[in-house]
């Protein structure tokens, strides 16, 4: 039995999506469903009573791939070597185990299909993770306005949802940076996103895209502030920090 705000969630399935990632799918008694963008806190509680939360966003909107009567709720886990929470949920929760869920949270990190704006996402890391709830709402939204991802990771061996966000039929426009690996006869070399990258990578400020931009707390500063001196303005600027540096 949860307590006020909590709730239960089963784990139904789980795959990896990288060496070092784990897509979560659970279903949740009375989940009401949630934009794309929102996250979730998960509380963990060991045999002593210690307890745990951590946020993470959502990666399927609405029911996810179930339905009002069976909701489901996505989300990508990557493991953090000296983490508390993440090594568990990455390489011991089973399928048919539970935890605890508090949520949807989060009102003005989220992209609904009223948005007519034409939308840019940055994302560095597990930072891509909402971004796919958001590509997702916005292949099932019809008119909606254009969607461009400029997803920087590590390496090629690092990317979440490859075939997803770049199948032709795709809704979201994926541009890949790579920071520390490229893939063979790649045109550009490894390196951290520079302002050159994103004035070439994204919409410009003409377009008055509505941007999104979430990952580690450096990389979204780094970012944003980059993204002010190309001459878009802050309140056309949403972000989500993740932690770390
Ligand atoms: C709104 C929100 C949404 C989030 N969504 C996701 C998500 O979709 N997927 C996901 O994997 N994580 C996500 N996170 C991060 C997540 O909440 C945890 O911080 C992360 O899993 C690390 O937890 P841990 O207990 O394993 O590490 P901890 O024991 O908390 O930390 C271990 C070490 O790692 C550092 N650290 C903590 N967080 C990070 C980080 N994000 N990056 C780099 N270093 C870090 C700490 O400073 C510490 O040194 C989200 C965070 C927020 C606030």
């Amino acid at each position: 039995m949860s307590s006020p705000g909590w709730r239960s969630g089963v784990l139904a399935r789980a795959r990896p999506l990288t060496p070092t990632a784990r897509s979560l799918v659970f279903t949740v008694e009375d989940w009401p469903g949630n934009e794309a963008g929102q996250h979730v806190d998960i509380r963990l509680t060991a045999p002593d009573g210690y307890q745990a939360v951590r946020s993470y966003s959502l990666a399927s909107a609405g029911f996810g791939a179930g339905s009002a009567d069976q909701p489901e709720l996505e989300l990508v886990v990557d493991r953090l070597p000296d983490g508390e929470v993440s090594p568990f949920l990455v390489d011991e929760l089973e399928v048919g185990d539970t935890v605890e869920l508090r949520g949807p949270l989060g009102r003005w990190f989220v992209w609904t299909p009223q948005q007519t704006r034409p939308v840019q996402l940055i994302a560095g890391g597990s930072g891509v993770v909402p971004f796919v709830a958001m590509a997702r709402a916005h292949a099932g939204a019809e008119g909606a306005a254009p969607m461009r991802l400029l997803y920087s990771l590590r390496s090629p061996a690092d990317a979440f949802y490859r075939d997803e966000l770049s199948s032709p039929t795709a809704s979201v426009d994926t541009t890949w940076h790579y920071t520390r690996a490229v893939p063979a006869e790649w045109p550009r070399s490894a390196g951290r996103l520079t302002a050159d990258d994103l004035a070439r990578e994204t919409l410009p400020a003409s377009a008055r895209p509505l941007i999104f931009i979430c990952g580690p707390t450096g990389f979204v500063e780094t970012v944003a502030r980059a993204m002010i001196e190309l001459g878009h303005a802050d309140d056309d600027i949403r972000t989500e920090r993740f932690g770390g540096i």
